[in-house]
């Protein structure tokens, strides 16, 4: 049945080929005009998968020898073609099989005359220029020479015709080589004059689609170099800027708005950076020979060459369809496979038996009190200027078990058991060889009393000399504060700012503890031991004073409408209204010296010199605008995404326009909804110690900045973005930190492990904080293991506590991501608190956790690598233990783990994804990689335990923030030397895992449309470990006792589970991907939604009445002249007229299984 029905179009395709019928043909073309007129898209694919495109081209073929030429024929076949083509993939290859080119051609030149064929003849000619190689051939053959003879400046004749013909035009000049042979003749100061021409007199607005149509040869001509040249040389950024500031009070010519500002953008002449050099302004010498990245200075005189262009190659779209992303998935199964190998020799793993100490520990000699003498010794051994008994008020006196708070059991470094224990080589050695750049002699003049002391003793704490950022200037606001009685008490010093050292003591006597498991003072020890490359002098004060996430968290940013033209706009102003720029340097990391009169009036002063900051040269524009630069990676002349500044001097209620210019990703978060954070000081010290979401009229594009060609050694991608956010800042003079999110430094994470481990409860958490090695740069990078503390010394307890499988977690590998060290707080400070859950999870995991794997990179502001200059989470397949110590040891452990047969039940690495919504995991399956990538394998002869999509799936469950749908379980070939692979290849660990948390927001559940906060991303953290002991539960055999008591306490659960659930069964089907940007990011690329634009666009065109065209007879043709054997024909097929403005199908058509191919088509 189904065959006969489709044998319905068949049969009228083939007797549209072979009659010479004039009255068939026109009856078989009235049917298919009235068949496509109902239908959408799909109707006309069925037509074109039944051969349409070829048979109406055959026609046209037939029709076009007619003489004299018969319009009754030719006009509907020509709309057909037209309505047809555009939507056919493959049309322009038909075109030139059925060499039809030259037909279109010559039917356009004979009647140049005659409008209304004319205008057919150019919607075709349109639609075949869509296929790029036919396009070319048209161009070839004279097509552009003949538009330009229909193209005529302003004139209210005609104007169907005219807009045709600038249709064709931009069809055509979308080839590069027609783009080419247009500027050479001229055509590009012809389509200005044509536009300006059409700007000026068309005062009423009623031709907004030719202007905009001129606007787009203009876009699609500039998208070759010699069309921006020029387009530049002939004066047309002045003329498209005049234009646009004509157009920006009217609603409705936005389409002319936006596209004139993506040509301005586009042409805007490219400029390097204002850098010297792209390389980071630090650089750290390696061990031996390595060489971090290729070197990569300039040649001078590369600019012109500069590879933008490339060949300029017309790529041809036939097989536009990408399968990027499949072509990068793993699909050797032999690769697939987990496989036991150990990269180094088998008795180098004895080393990390000493960081198993839970193994060996012999509880027969645990007795509270000396553990605590030992570990007190430890302490002010190791840690000298640590006030080790320091507990903040609130966070003791909230905790349940504070009487514990003195009773210090943290072993710093090595433990004094393990003498033999040998730290590896190179993390001593690294001291020695710790001079930072050799070539800068201040700063080697600076350092040298440091580095002196810094290499045996760890001394630097005492002769280090660190002070707070120095407060805000107005002093008035502090006496308030700490001496309302007392105005004179504070005076300010000779500078005018205020003796530092006084005002922390009184700030401090001022901050009781307001911000849990935080200590300025502890912060302030461990940030004296901290190494880093540019010798920090400085504390951030949010570092020092703290964190505090705020009451309530803020919805996403709502886009403001045409935001981003609005900025583009105001960039190109500095070009053509030169007039109010400043353009000077105010800030500058690599020459402090050069910036001119920092601290000048009128003007903001910058400072990034503390540890995780990261800013480099700060340019002021405007009055109040800034050109923000971000370092480079150490070693390294990319990876700018991180920043984190001081600013301060600003005036009240003036919104400061920021514009981070050197971003490198695609695309971000910026461009939905997310906005930077934002702390003020004076904030802070009236009890508001937080980052706040900060900013409006943010929006990220691509900008006018490049990187010459021969630096790309490494480079992804030449050019550069804006991220640009606009601040009013709450107070005047006070001092602001700005960054990309919620900051979180090695200090941080050191002086909160100080506190965690003296509030716990020594006598349930087991917990050992060992340096799993020195980094690079000469940092400890801190080794945890947390479990609880075995039930009492009898055998069974005794064996149950060592035989505890093991979890491994692992986080900020990524110096950039500190959303994942919020993570992994959360995580820490659930696992050693008196919660039941925890108390019972630590009974059910050993805990191995290395919570930042990347301190180096961390400390000194990088955004993706380690101070070698690489990405060490594409390391773990040969990790060299000289350049990537902390990998090389977490894997060693690893391998040791596995070795004793004690592999861990779940491996998971916290990240942060800039690009994503949502919490999600990464993990591993063989059968979902080759299933995705469409792989012939048997996959039934392969066995896999899917366990693990048991965690992600109680995750869905049990976490607010975390989305099942987010997930992916594929191995990509680029991601073999990941953590997440690796450790599920080479140690078989099933449940191996990235945990990815959003920079931004979720897109489903309780979370939805908030930015998150730290106190969202830390709840993650806990969450993550419920889900660590309901995996136990449903994978593990359990105790009798453990069973009860999880029963009684998951109940309590119950309830946030079932509402999980409900929200999950909503939302199954949701994508997590970001549709397309609402306004073009990249000015130099045709994004899709132009095609689907031209489609409806062009159907309009042809669709709209013909009556008015002018100096023409209204001739439709078709329903004119039936014979008697047409109407019979015609009754064959339907028996009445479609019904207009009704969906139902004209009746009878379903005798003969016309239209019954449509009847899945929506229409
Ligand atoms: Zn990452």
């Amino acid at each position: 049945m189904a065959e006969q029905e489709a044998s319905g179009l068949q049969v009228l395709l083939s007797t549209l080929q072979s009659s010479c019928d004039k009255d068939v043909i026109l009856n078989i073309l009235s049917v298919l005009t009235d068949l496509l007129s109902l239908g959408t898209g799909r109707r006309i694919q069925y037509v074109i998968s039944k051969g349409g495109s070829e048979a109406l081209l055959q026609a046209l073929s037939a029709a076009a020898r007619t003489e004299p030429p018969d319009h009754s024929t030719l006009l509907p076949l020509l709309r057909l073609l037209a309505r047809v083509g555009q939507r056919d993939r493959k049309f322009g290859l038909k075109v030139q099989k059925a060499e039809a080119t030259d037909i279109i051609l010559s039917l356009t030149r004979r009647n140049l005359d005659h409008h209304l064929p004319l205008t057919h003849c150019l919607w075709v000619l349109r639609v075949c220029a869509s296929n790029v190689t036919t396009g070319t051939m048209l161009g070839i053959n004279g097509a552009m020479e003949l538009l330009f003879k229909v193209i005529t400046p302003y004139s209210k004749r005609h104007v169907r015709t005219v807009r045709a013909a600038i249709g064709a035009l931009a069809a055509l000049l979308k080839s590069k080589s027609n783009s080419r042979r247009a500027v050479n003749r001229g055509y590009l100061g012809g389509l200005l004059r044509l536009y300006q021409d059409w700007h000026r007199n068309d005062v009423s607005n009623n031709y907004i689609y030719i202007r905009r149509g001129l606007l787009l040869c203009l876009k699609y001509i500039t998208n070759i170099q010699l069309g921006r040249e020029t387009f530049l040389g002939s004066k047309g950024m002045e003329i498209l800027f005049t234009s646009v500031q004509d157009c920006l009070s009217c609603k409705n010519l936005d389409p002319i708005i936006t596209t004139a500002t993506q040509i301005l953008r586009k042409c805007y002449p490219k400029e390097h950076l204002p850098v010297a050099t792209v390389s980071s302004s630090y650089s750290f010498p390696l061990p031996g020979n390595a060489k971090a990245e290729p070197p990569c200075e300039e040649s001078e005189g590369d600019y012109e060459s500069d590879g933008e262009e490339e060949a300029e190659k017309d790529l041809d779209n036939e097989d536009g369809e990408s399968k990027e992303e499949d072509y990068d998935l793993e699909t050797d199964v032999n690769k697939l496979r987990s496989k036991p190998v150990l990269d180094r020799p088998e008795e180098d793993l004895g080393q990390y038996e000493a960081m198993c100490p839970e193994l060996s520990h012999n509880f027969q000699e645990l007795e509270l009190e000396s553990e605590e003498e030992k570990s007190l010794k430890d302490r002010t051994e190791s840690l000298p200027s640590a006030p080790s008994h320091f507990i903040p008020s609130a966070t003791s006196a909230k905790h349940p078990n504070c009487r514990w708070r003195n009773q210090s059991v943290t072993e710093m470094g090595p433990d004094p058991d393990e003498q033999d224990f040998k730290v590896p080589l190179q993390s001593w050695r690294k001291k020695e060889e710790c001079r930072w750049d050799q070539n800068d002699e201040k700063r080697v003049i600076a350092e040298a009393t440091q580095d002196t002391d810094s290499c045996e003793e760890e001394d630097a704490a005492r002769s280090r000399v660190l002070a707070l950022r120095p407060l805000p200037k107005d002093a008035a606001w502090y006496k308030k504060l700490f001496y309302p009685h007392c105005e004179a008490s504070i005076n300010p010093s000779p500078g005018g700012r205020l003796e530092s050292s006084d005002i922390v003591r009184n700030l401090l006597e001022k901050h009781q503890g307001d911000v849990l498991f935080h200590s300025p003072r502890f912060y302030t020890a461990r940030a004296k031991c901290v190494k880093s490359i540019p010798g920090y002098r400085d504390l951030a004060f949010p570092d020092f004073w703290g964190h505090q996430p705020p009451p309530h968290s803020k919805p996403m940013l709502e886009r403001k409408q045409g935001v981003q033209r609005d900025k583009v706009l105001d960039d190109v102003r500095r070009l053509i209204q030169p007039g109010d720029v400043i353009g000077r340097t105010v800030f500058d990391l690599d020459e402090p010296s050069s910036c001119s009169s920092p601290g000048a009036p009128d003007c903001l002063t910058f400072f990034s010199k503390f540890e995780s900051g990261n800013l480099r040269k700060a340019i002021q524009v405007r009055e109040f605008e800034y050109d923000l630069i971000m370092n480079a990676d150490v070693n390294s002349n990319q990876h700018h995404q991180w920043f984190y500044f001081e600013v301060r001097d600003m005036k009240l209620a003036v919104p400061y326009r920021f514009n981070i210019i050197n971003c490198e990703k695609f695309n971000s978060q910026f461009n939905y909804g997310m906005q930077p954070v934002m702390y003020s000081v004076k904030e802070a010290v009236q009890g508001r110690p937080r980052w706040i979401r900060a900013g409006h009229d943010i929006c990220y594009y691509k900008n006018h900045y490049h990187c010459r060609a021969t630096t790309g050694g490494g480079m992804r991608g030449k050019f550069y973005y804006t991220l640009t956010f606009s601040i009013k800042f709450p107070h005047k003079d006070d001092v602001c930190y700005l960054a990309y999110h919620y900051p979180y430094t090695y200090s941080t994470m050191m002086s909160h492990l100080d506190i965690l481990e003296q509030n716990r409860n020594p006598k349930k958490v087991y917990w050992r904080q060992q340096t799993l090695c020195q980094t690079l740069g000469g940092n400890p990078c801190p080794l945890l293991t947390i479990t609880a503390m075995p039930e009492s010394k009898k055998r069974n307890d005794l064996e149950q506590f060592c035989n505890r499988p093991y979890v491994f977690l692992t986080a900020r590998v990524h110096p950039g991501e500190s959303n994942a060290s919020w993570v992994m707080k959360g995580t820490l400070e659930f696992l050693v608190s008196s919660d039941p859950i925890a108390d019972l999870l630590r009974k059910c995991f050993i805990f191995k956790i290395v919570p930042m794997l990347n301190p180096d990179g961390v400390i000194n502001g990088n955004y993706r690598c380690s101070l070698s200059g690489h990405d060490l989470n594409r390391q773990w397949m040969t990790p060299n233990s000289q350049l990537h110590p902390t990998i090389y040891h977490a894997k060693g452990l690893l391998y040791y783990l596995c070795s004793i047969g004690r592999a861990p039940l779940v491996f998971c690495d916290y990240h942060g994804h800039s690009q994503k919504k949502n919490v999600f995991l990464y993990g591993c399956s063989i059968k979902e990689t080759l299933w995705q990538a469409g792989c012939m394998v048997d996959t039934a002869v392969i066995t896999e335990d899917v366990g693990y999509r048991t965690l992600p799936k109680i995750l869905d469950k049990v976490a607010p923030a975390f989305v099942m749908n987010s997930c992916s379980f594929l191995v990509e070939k680029s991601r073999e030397s990941t953590a997440r692979v690796v450790v599920w290849k080479e140690m078989g660990v099933l449940r191996s895992y990235t945990m990815e948390s959003t920079y931004c927001s979720c897109s489903h559940g309780p979370y939805k449309g908030l930015q998150l906060g730290t106190q969202e991303l830390e709840e993650m953290g806990s969450k993550f470990c419920l889900g660590l002991l309901i995996l136990h539960l449903k994978s593990l055999p359990c105790s009798k006792e453990v069973m009860a008591q999880a029963a009684l306490l998951l109940d309590l659960e119950e309830e946030i589970t079932d509402r999980a659930q409900r929200r999950c069964s909503n939302s199954s089907l949701e994508s997590d991907d970001e549709p397309p940007c609402v306004e073009e990011i990249d000015y130099n690329t045709d994004t899709i939604s132009d095609c689907e634009e031209d489609f409806s666009e062009l159907d309009q065109e042809i669709q709209e009445p013909l009556s008015w065209v002018e100096g023409e007879r209204e001739d439709e043709g078709v329903t004119t002249g039936q014979t008697c054997s047409s109407r019979a024909l015609r009754g064959l097929y339907i028996s009445s007229q479609p019904a207009s403005n009704s969906t139902a199908l004209p009746l009878g058509s379903a005798a003969l299984g016309l239209y019954n191919g449509f009847k899945s088509s929506p229409v």
